[in-house]
């Protein structure tokens, strides 16, 4: 059962309201200066990231309100979303992250790998209920044939052209190369030329190789995962980035990793969003085994989001936390999510299915303009939907005060 710091704490520092200069006033002096570089526009040095990621108190008001200041600056009221769907197609997985409460051998009673008709079936589904956009991951399954992802994209593409793929991460993309004897560039080519749109940074969790021997000594390593995503971007394919957060990491895990996204931004400019993910401890081995002390949900949230300043995930927070996180630099709501299994078997109590017309909801609610969006940041129904014009934007807003 996760916990919150008391609402009245969080909402106090979410909701203040006071001018950024009197809230900087009151921060520390190393905190007040950090803050006002980042409000002058300048680049924060890892260093500095990890002092925020510290902040309590009045420099984490301070930090909230600079990150708010800086996102109405950057792009205004308009909080964007995704109708999407996940569809995580099978979970049997010999990988065995030990943060991970999705995963089955595949003779346990609830191990499945759907069939081709039972994607098929989701994915209209989604359309049916206005989706652009299915999210397709699942686990590392042993059994299935070699070319099963680009089988399972080709046929979802033939029967729905429309629809963007948003699928296989960077960990599914190492065991596809690695079953079909290709090389990265020439798999994830393949893909790309069977219509794969987007592919999730995920299983970065935190990209630091002694971090990632605790959480699962079988993944996919930094270089690796760095191989796959620049070189995704470089063939035209454009990724999410994500950190997972509030486990076995320190605050210079996280400024570290932000400094890379950072880097690899620059270099390659395929980041279409940043996804911080709270790490969802309670049917995980990490936490049974005793490895990570939960946290409570809320101040630590408000602290990371603004610190990266970037795009919002409902997912792990639940409604009320993310709409409060709207007012610590976030401005977009991520997906409506019509199917979303695996933070709901780590004991998520966010995570399904919430309609574009809540999220228009609880968008307004603070005052903000919800606007729907394609995966690629493109408006919906608008001509030019998967315009580039974004995220360039996107590229400015990747951990600016990181
Ligand atoms: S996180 Fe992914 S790779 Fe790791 S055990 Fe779970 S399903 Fe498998």
């Amino acid at each position: 059962m996760s916990w919150f710091d008391p609402w009245e704490q969080i909402e106090r520092v979410a909701l203040n309201d006071e001018p950024v200069d009197r809230a900087l006033a009151r921060a520390a002096p190393a905190v007040r200066a950090i803050l006002a570089r980042a409000l002058a526009g300048q680049e924060l040095s890892v260093d500095e990231a990890e002092a925020l990621l510290g902040t309590t108190g009045d420099d984490l008001v301070a930090l909230v309100r600079t990150a708010d200041t800086i996102r109405e600056t950057d792009v205004g009221d308009e909080v964007t979303y995704v109708v999407n769907r996940n569809i995580n197609f099978t979970n049997v997985c010999f990988v065995n992250c030990q943060f991970c409460a999705f995963k089955r051998q595949r003779w346990e009673e609830d191990a499945y790998t759907h069939g081709m008709d039972v994607v098929l079936g989701k994915v209209e589904e989604a359309i049916g209920r206005g989706a652009t956009e299915v999210c397709m991951q699942g686990g590392i399954n042993p059994d299935m044939a070699p070319f099963t992802y680009r089988d399972i994209l080709a046929e979802i593409k033939r029967r729905f052209p429309a629809i963007h793929v948003h699928a296989f991460s960077p960990m599914e993309i190492m065991y596809g190369a690695r079953r079909t004897n290709m090389d990265y560039p020439a798999y994830i080519g393949m893909l790309r030329d069977g219509g794969l749109g987007s592919i999730p940074g995920t299983a970065a969790e935190i990209l630091d190789d002694e971090v990632r021997e605790i959480l699962s000594h079988k993944k996919v390593d930094v270089r690796t995962w760095i191989e796959i995503i620049t070189t995704a971007h470089r063939l035209g394919v454009p990724t999410t980035s994500t950190v997972m957060y509030g486990h076995v990491e320190t605050a210079g895990h996280v400024a570290r990793h932000l400094d890379l996204m950072r880097r690899i931004q620059k270099e390659t400019g395929g980041f279409t969003e940043f996804v911080p993910l709270g790490f969802i401890w309670e049917n995980t081995k990490l936490y049974h085994d005793g490895k990570v002390t939960p946290q409570p949900k809320g101040l630590r949230d408000l602290r990371i989001y603004a610190t990266c300043r970037l795009v919002l995930s409902w997912v792990k927070l639940g409604h009320r936390l993310a709409q409060l996180s709207l007012r610590a630099g976030c401005n977009d709501f991520g997906g409506t999510l019509m199917e979303e299994s695996i933070s709901r078997e780590a004991g998520a109590d966010a995570g399904e299915y919430t309609s574009a017309e809540e999220i228009e909801t609880l968008v307004r609610g603070m005052g903000r303009r919800p606007v729907q969006r394609t995966t690629l940041y493109g408006r919906v129904g608008q001509p030019g939907g998967e315009s580039d014009h974004l995220r360039s934007d996107q590229q400015e807003r990747i951990a600016p005060s990181a």
